[in-house]
């Protein structure tokens, strides 16, 4: 690196340090880490460690670049999420969470869409023979529990970012994806953001614009049996779930759909062989959870060290 480039990075960390706007977002992020991990593990559900290094990671629907690292023969995967890690945890223990790092080295072009971040943290959750709406009902009352917890613990923050955040009612909205897009069209979830005042569930995504881990919905052929949660005010994404498949035969054929390669799956594929139960989970970004709350321009803002695509990070 030039010497000006270090300068310049110098100045901008301390900026950062020096902004009360980041170190607002950061206690507020706090809170959400805090009230997420005590609600779940109020519901029983147990945290496990993370995995950054595996020679099994999420292949993703969207194309990012992919890092490893060459270590005792073998290539790791830097995690770009526990996916599979979850479904093969739930064997053992019925539901589980991880405050999970992921490393997604997104395209430069994702730099400004305010939601990307090249290293971030998911909430990850997965429970054994539990269906979507178990899910979903579990997801809004860690929700509405988080944003209580934050209104208490944060109002002085809150005020300095002149939020209102109502507690929202539950059950949220649903869509279903046909409908939202046939209502929207293909911008649908920017729209509905936009346009809602409190969360709102997208579900039954079509079977190509997800991963191949999602279970095909058996009496709808084509979609998934899955959801999205989008932030209102146009904060959009906030979790992406599913129940998952489980069955050998249909990951192997849902991988082929895919065009990936089943070589990169082998742990889950012969975990599934020797009979895998039934899951469903979803996973919840803590730096875009902050930045709705704190009505951020970009989750960058609630990070002292944040990896924006495209720029090298402290
Ligand atoms: N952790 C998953 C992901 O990052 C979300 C899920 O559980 O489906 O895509
Ligand atoms: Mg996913």
């Amino acid at each position: 690196m030039g010497k000006t480039e270090s300068v310049g990075q110098i100045e901008s960390l301390k900026s950062r340090i020096g902004s009360e706007e980041i170190v607002r977002a950061v206690r507020v992020q706090s809170t959400v880490r805090g009230a997420i991990e005590s609600y779940l593990r109020k519901e029983g559900y147990v945290e496990i460690s993370p995995v950054i290094l595996s020679t099994l990671t999420d292949p993703l629907n969207h194309p990012v670049y992919d890092p490893s690292i060459t270590a005792y023969n073998q290539k790791l995967a830097l995690t770009k999420s526990m996916i599979f890690h979850k479904q093969i945890a739930v064997q053992a223990i019925p539901g589980i969470f991880i405050m999970s790092p992921n490393i997604r080295l997104e395209t430069e072009d994702k730099a400004s869409t305010g939601r990307h971040l090249y290293e971030f943290t998911q909430a990850d959750v997965e429970a054994r023979g539990k269906s979507m709406d178990d899910m979903m009902d579990l997801a809004e009352r860690m929700i509405v529990f988080t944003i209580e917890e934050v209104r208490k613990n944060n109002a002085s923050d809150l005020e300095f970012f002149s939020r209102r955040i109502a507690v929202p009612g539950r059950p949220f909205r649903r869509i279903r994806y046909r409908d939202a897009y046939e209502r929207y069209g293909s911008d649908f979830e920017r729209r509905i953001s936009e346009e809602s005042k409190e969360p709102v569930w997208i579900t039954g995504i079509p079977l190509e614009g997800r991963e191949f881990y999602d279970l095909e919905d058996p009496d709808d052929p084509g979609y998934l049996r899955d959801m999205d949660l989008l932030w209102p005010e146009g904060y959009q994404e906030a979790i992406s779930g599913g129940e998952r498949e489980f069955k050998y035969e249909r990951i192997l054929q849902r991988i082929k759909i895919k065009k990936q390669e089943p070589e990169s799956f082998r742990t889950i594929l012969e975990m599934s062989m020797s009979g895998l139960e039934p899951s469903c989970g979803f996973g919840i970004g803590i730096e875009r959870f902050t930045r709705y709350l704190c009505g951020l321009k970009h989750c960058a803002d609630t990070n002292l060290f944040p990896r924006i695509p495209g720029q090298p990070g402290i």
